[in-house]
């Protein structure tokens, strides 16, 4: 075989341009580079249907490198797009040099894939994404170890996918009540539910640890919801421990993930009217990754949680891509200043101007502020002197099982 064959070739395709078509003999599997690939099923017929929009990263037409036969759907560039075409010829030469161990764990997937899609053709999505992680090792093969070590990681990503959904069905994701206070008179004045993993042999996993890996396998949008009933079944035993007329409010952390899924305001609507709460009191935390590719959609789906009644923060403001042209254009009532921010403060006067200036640009634009990260009597000072109303950190309280927190509410 020719050493040109063997090579990934790139392919650059224009908007509009058929990748392939449904019924064509399968050649190559892709790898997406740059641009965005729709998978379609029966195009141009009155069943058409798209099965799948990609994205750079994704793997598409892989059967081609599993079983010989026709395309069971076509692929076409929905903009201008580059992608790397792998062909089983690449495939076998790279999988040859391999360790044997690892060879035939993938023969040994690829397997069972076609297995899933004879057993269920919906359902061979699992090890589809399997292969597609260890697909992505094949554009870039590094090293030996590289590839096997993203094999190993695609398999750890497998094994922790059922123990997340294991996990939700267990109730084993707790919220944990982390107190946002009045920096005036440090009086509480809602709480920030965190979610910790309860889990029966590692411990508390913490969220920095599994929240990515939820948002990867897209089981971020169940994790979030499940948050919301129990803020949802909190708030009314909260209210009952407190004696003034303010109730606290509770804030919820929702990835931006969510955003990709049209039906995500209903979910939230649903949650809310099974609860036996005023939606006033729950604030919805999203950060600006939500409003990144479709700003228009996200607009729109923050004006459709606001009509549910529940109000807005911009989590982590500061940091990525912090625009002034976001601030109008989206329904959001307050910010949240990154903690990262507060820290800066501790350092120099140059931090300290940057809050004051967010904390000028968010009174300009009549929203609140929350501080985060305050840890110090300084910092709280200092905040104070700035004019930031609200704040959350160490200093008033670190996040709390919900039992404690409602005994320091009564
Ligand atoms: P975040 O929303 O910015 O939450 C604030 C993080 O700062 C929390 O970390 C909190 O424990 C920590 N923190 C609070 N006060 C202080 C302080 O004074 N100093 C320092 N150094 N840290 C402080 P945590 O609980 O580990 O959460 C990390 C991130 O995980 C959160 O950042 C949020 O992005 C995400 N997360 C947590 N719970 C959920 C959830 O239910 N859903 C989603 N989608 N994301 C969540
Ligand atoms: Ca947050
Ligand atoms: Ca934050």
């Amino acid at each position: 075989m020719d050493s040109n064959s063997l090579q990934v070739k790139r392919k650059t395709f224009k908007k509009g341009d058929i990748i392939f078509n449904e019924g064509d003999i399968r050649d190559n599997g892709y790898i997406l580079e740059i641009g965005q690939v729709e998978i379609i099923r029966c195009r141009g017929e009155e069943d058409e249907k798209t099965v799948a929009t990609l994205r750079t990263g994704d793997l598409f037409g892989e059967m081609a490198l599993m079983e010989p036969g026709l395309r069971s759907a076509s692929a076409i560039a929905a903009e201008d797009t580059v992608a790397y075409l792998i062909s089983s010829n690449i495939l076998e030469d790279r999988l040859k040099g391999l360790d044997p161990i690892v060879t035939s764990l993938f023969s040994l997937l690829i397997e069972r894939y076609r297995f899933s899609r004879i057993e269920n053709s919906d359902d061979g999505e699992v090890f589809g994404r399997v292969l597609s992680t260890a697909g992505k090792a094949f554009h870039s093969p590094t090293s030996l170890t590289d590839f096997s070590l993203r094999k190993a990681d695609a398999l750890k990503e497998l094994a922790l996918e059922q123990e997340i959904r294991r996990a939700l069905d267990k109730g084993d994701f707790k919220p944990y009540l982390q107190p946002i206070v009045s920096l005036a008179d440090q009086k509480i004045i809602g709480f920030e539910t965190l979610i910790r993993w309860h889990h029966q042999d590692r411990g508390i996993i913490m969220p920095d640890d599994f929240i990515p890996i939820a948002e990867r396998l897209g089981l971020i949008q169940a994790i979030d919801r499940k948050m919301l009933e129990m803020a949802c079944d909190i708030i009314p035993k909260m209210h009952d421990a407190v004696s003034g007329v303010d109730k606290p409010f509770i804030s919820v952390n929702l990835s931006g993930v969510n955003f990709e899924d049209d039906s995500m305001v209903m979910g939230i609507s649903d949650v809310l009217n099974n609860a036996n709460i005023d939606p006033h009191h729950i604030k919805l935390e999203i950060t600006e990754s939500a409003f990144i590719g479709n700003a228009d959609k996200a607009a729109k789906i923050l004006d459709g949680l606001k009509e549910l009644g529940v109000s807005i923060a911009l989590d982590d403001f500061g940091v990525g891509y912090s625009s002034l042209g976001y601030l109008h254009k989206f329904a959001i009532d307050g910010i949240k200043i990154d903690k990262s921010f507060t820290k800066r403060t501790r350092d120099n006067q140059k931090g300290m101007d940057i809050i004051q200036a967010i904390v000028g640009l968010a009174k300009t634009f009549d929203l609140g502020v929350i501080a985060e990260g305050i840890e110090t009597e300084d910092d709280l000072k200092i905040l104070q002197q700035i004019g930031c109303i609200e704040g959350q950190g160490y200093l008033f309280g670190k996040p709390l099982s919900v039992g404690d927190a409602l005994k320091i509410l009564h």
